[in-house]
């Protein structure tokens, strides 16, 4: 069986992070194209939310 993911394309979805009420939304990489990517949208708050670099931990951990 194959899962046509195309059609799943721009779906958005509650979840995907541990520590926000994140998003994730299914993206094809290009029109057409049949590589698909997960991309989770965080809440501003969330220390993954600047791309879960160490700066952006720090900062949400000094806010706690
Ligand atoms: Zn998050």
């Amino acid at each position: 069986m194959t899962i046509n993911i195309a059609a799943l394309d721009g779906l958005t979805l509650p979840g995907g992070c541990d520590h926000c009420q994140a998003e994730q939304t299914i993206k094809a990489h290009a029109h057409g194209s049949r590589i698909h990517a997960v991309v989770i949208t965080h809440d501003h708050g969330c220390p993954w939310y600047h791309g879960g670099n160490r700066a952006a931990r720090r900062a949400a951990a000094r806010r706690r």
